[in-house]
């Protein structure tokens, strides 16, 4: 299996390359060559299988010959191991042909674990072959570092630093972190906002000198592995549900296109998926191109799902790769337009192809606290604030006969604050409502300067 770069300027790599790299050298994504395919019969036989089971049959059509298949298994099977559920996705109804599928029940209870939990023994089984050192660093709005501490942590030659904006993640997501900080795994809290964070992690990265010299890697949303490990759930909810001759429609809360590309990985294999509907909040980047045809972000808004705060869709790139059926040219035209003039408009047949496969809905977060609200008078179901969002575009985006599946991508725990406000309380990650603790351990600081962060790095080495 060869990987190629978005913008066609980069050498083909395997899967172990591309997931060690990141972003391609060409400043481009990878993706595959030819999409690994199920044939019905295949998909048939998964009927029944675990989710680790599946998970294997997915990931090794994409890993070729980088890993041999019986340690393919071993290293998933420890990844799901510890999550808090047997089904490790389970699916809870709440409304006739409809599910929320429950992404929460890994470590850190938000979706990021089910790609974290698996690139984690990968990366350090590729490095271990090659007799090599890393250092990852990134930035984070709140879930994705407190799933890579975890899965990070104790892995021999791996150090991990975080960055977060000091205050600009939930409390309960701020005591997770502290808490999984280890030895190897570190967090720092900058003054400034997320984009200031990423913008240091990107200097970082421009500088070869300072790359080469601690190793450095990310396992952002760009990753390769993340996709291909989120693609499983889409399938083992395919399975579950019969896989139904209707096709499943699944409505996906999305910030970076990471989730909901994963989607599209497993409809371009094979799995029956009838519609992927994208649900934004008040950053709505993804909403305005599916309606106009032209993605140019704007000053972002902070909301109730930070997780979706978020203005330039980085994951979208591959998508577009296929919407301009793979020519690497006309892709970056359109990038060169979004550094150049702040935007780019989709030609007509790719903007045609894009509402073929997808929908798309905006919902504000007055709409986002009166739908966590109704679902749980209806139901008894307690939504977090980013499922609220897509159940919100559910009910906008009726799926007429075929099952329709909302992802939830975080347990209502971590955005207590919100829960509570609307419901009057908030479950815990048990069954017993949530207590919050008393403000624990403060978190290390640093300053908003990109030398000053090289200089933490280097101390991690
Ligand atoms: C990361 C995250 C999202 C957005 O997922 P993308 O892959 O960036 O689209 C949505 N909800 C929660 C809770 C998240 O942590």
């Amino acid at each position: 299996m060869q990987y190629i770069s978005t913008r066609g300027q980069a050498p083909a790599v395997d899967f172990k390359t591309a997931i060690l790299t990141g972003l391609a050298p060409d400043g481009g994504l990878y993706l595959p060559a030819d999409w690994p395919r199920f044939t019905a019969a295949e998909l048939s036989a998964l009927r029944g299988a675990s989710y680790t089971d599946v998970a294997f049959e997915v990931i090794r059509r994409f890993a070729g010959d980088s890993i041999a298949p019986e340690q393919l298994r071993t290293l998933l099977a420890e990844a799901y191991d510890d999550f808090g559920h047997p089904a490790v996705a389970p699916l809870v109804q709440t409304g006739p042909r409809q599910w929320v599928l429950e992404l929460f029940h890994g470590p850190t209870l938000a979706f990021k674990d089910f790609a974290m939990q698996a690139i984690a023994p990968l990366m350090a089984h590729f490095l271990a072959q090659e007799g090599r050192e890393m250092t990852i660093v990134g930035a984070t709005s709140g879930d994705t570092g407190g799933a890579a501490l975890r899965a990070f942590a104790g892995r021999a030659g791996i150090r991990v630093l975080f960055l977060f904006p000091r205050g600009g993640v939930s409390p309960f997501q701020q005591e997770q972190m502290l808490e999984l900080c280890s030895e190897t795994t570190h967090v720092a809290a900058v003054e400034g906002n997320f984009d200031d964070c990423q913008r240091i992690v990107k200097a970082l990265f421009a500088d070869e000198a300072f790359r080469e010299a601690v190793s450095l890697s990310a396992v952002n949303s760009i990753n390769w592995g993340r996709i291909v490990a989120q693609s499983v759930y889409y399938i083992t909810t395919c399975l579950a549900l019969g896989l139904p001759e209707t096709g499943v429609n699944f409505v996906v809360p999305s910030g970076n296109f990471g989730d909901i590309y994963a989607g599209y990985v497993a409809r371009r294999m094979g799995a029956p998926i009838a519609g992927l509907t994208i649900a934004t909040n008040e950053n709505d980047i993804l909403a305005r191109v599916h309606a106009t045809g032209r993605y140019a972000p704007t000053a972002l808004t902070p909301t109730i799902t930070p997780a979706m705060d978020i203005q330039v869709a980085s994951n979208f790139e591959r998508l577009l790769f296929d919407l301009l059926e793979r020519d690497p040219a006309a892709l970056c035209q359109l990038m060169a337009g979004l550094d150049r003039q702040g935007g780019f408009t989709l030609p007509e047949a790719a903007l045609a192809r894009f509402r073929a496969g997808f929908g798309a809905e905006a919902v504000g977060q007055q709409a986002c606290r009166d739908r966590i609200a109704a679902t749980h008078s209806a139901t008894r179901y307690v939504a977090d604030p980013h499922t609220a969002v897509a159940l919100e575009a559910a009910a906008r985006t009726p799926a007429g006969r075929a099952p329709q599946v909302v992802l939830s991508t975080a347990h209502p725990v971590k955005f207590n604050e919100t829960v509570t406000e609307v419901l009057g309380f908030c479950p815990g990650p048990g069954q017993a409502p949530f207590a919050p603790r008393a403000a624990g351990a403060r978190p290390e600081e640093i300053a908003n300067d990109i030398e000053a962060v090289k200089a933490r790095v280097r101390a991690l080495l």
